[in-house]
């Protein structure tokens, strides 16, 4: 019925004074559903935060919603939370030759020079191989992983930001929060007076922001778990994530997500002890995902693949405290260094720190 004529862009203002403006970008055949993309206005000033990602339905949905925003570019930043590319994937097609500036974390625009410049993708294969994936998958996951493509066409310049700098937009001035652990430097925004906080993908609301391993970062769940208690330090009034709706208190959220962890590390050790010695797709199959009654072998391989990514974060954090070891060899391996009920009491003892 509506073939050929164009759809309105799906923009809901979220927040007055600041003028805050939410542009529904789609992430098609993604189980994130869509990307919340915010421009804050004020004074003939905008600030866009996050894009889409480098797909033309993202581009088209992005590009249509500033233009029925009428951001004026020569007076429009944009400011990226972090390098995933539902995230950064248009920023360079949505900024090149205009005026202004491309602001991001200094530890993901490094990260994302790396990836863009590198060979990250044969970098992780090798991992995910030790760990239990065959070639036949890893072949396969090269077509139909959701977190490959859709990145920026290049690397671009940014003005790098760190733990408390500040932006302005118009009268207003936002304050960068550095919480590492989703990426390696993820960054929320602030604003002190009215209590608003655009949380990224730190906090989400009806899904768990997915943590995995990073090559280079040691400990990526710890890292996650300390950002979590550092922004739950913040009055938050407002607090507007990336990804899906809000409805519930921020206080709360945090909460749960820190004693998802706990369980989730709790079901590591139990499956270590059952299977010592097991890489991370074997400790990873012991879990328990929400995978609407599948079975391990019946979740999708791509969907494996962050499953086994998470496992790893699990049992690096569990490594770094001494509870679990590392064998290298052509496959990794790991153990529990004491009894499992042992290691679970060292667990819940640490998990004071978080209380
Ligand atoms: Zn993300």
């Amino acid at each position: 019925m509506n073939e050929g004529r164009k759809v309105k862009p799906m923009i809901t203002k979220v927040y007055e004074n600041p003028n805050i403006y939410k542009i529904d970008v789609p992430l098609p055949n993604n189980p994130l559903k869509n990307l919340n993309c915010y421009v804050v206005q004020d004074n003939g000033e905008s600030l866009i935060v996050d894009t889409g990602f480098n797909r033309p339905e993202c581009k088209e949905a992005l590009l249509d919603g500033l233009r029925e925003l009428n951001v004026d570019w020569e007076k429009t930043n944009m400011f990226l939370t972090h390098l995933h590319s539902d995230h950064s994937g248009l920023a360079p097609a949505v900024m090149h030759g205009k005026p202004g500036n491309i602001y991001m974390s200094k530890n993901d625009h490094d990260y994302l020079g790396w990836i863009l410049n590198g060979n990250r993708w044969d970098t992780f294969d090798e991992i995910y191989r030790k760990e239990g994936f065959t070639r036949e998958q890893l072949d396969w996951l090269k077509e139909e992983n959701p977190a490959r493509g859709f990145e920026p066409d290049y690397y671009f310049d940014a003005i790098t930001v760190g733990d408390g700098d500040h932006l302005k937009v118009g009268s207003f001035t936002f304050q960068c929060v550095f919480v590492p652990g989703h990426t390696p430097g993820q960054t929320c925004l602030y604003l002190p007076k009215e209590k608003l906080m655009l949380s990224a993908d730190h906090i989400l609301f009806d899904i768990t922001p997915n943590i995995t391993a990073w090559v280079n970062i040691e400990d990526s769940l710890g890292d996650y778990l300390d950002s979590l208690v550092k922004i739950r330090a913040f009055d938050m009034k407002t607090v507007l994530p990336a990804h899906r709706k809000n409805e519930m208190d921020v206080y709360v959220r945090i909460e749960e997500i820190i004693h998802h962890h706990l369980i989730r590390l709790e079901e590591t050790i139990d499956a270590l002890e059952k299977f010592p010695n097991a890489h991370a797709t074997q400790i990873g199959s012991c879990l328990k995902w929400s995978m609407r009654g599948k079975t391990w072998e019946e979740f999708p391989l791509s969907q494996r693949w962050f499953a086994v990514g998470e496992t790893m974060s699990h049992l690096d954090y569990l490594i770094k405290r001494g509870m679990v070891e590392k064998t290298e060899g052509d496959f990794y391996s790991y153990s529990l260094t004491d009894s499992g009920k042992a290691c679970k009491e060292k667990l819940n003892q640490l998990w004071q720190i978080y209380a």
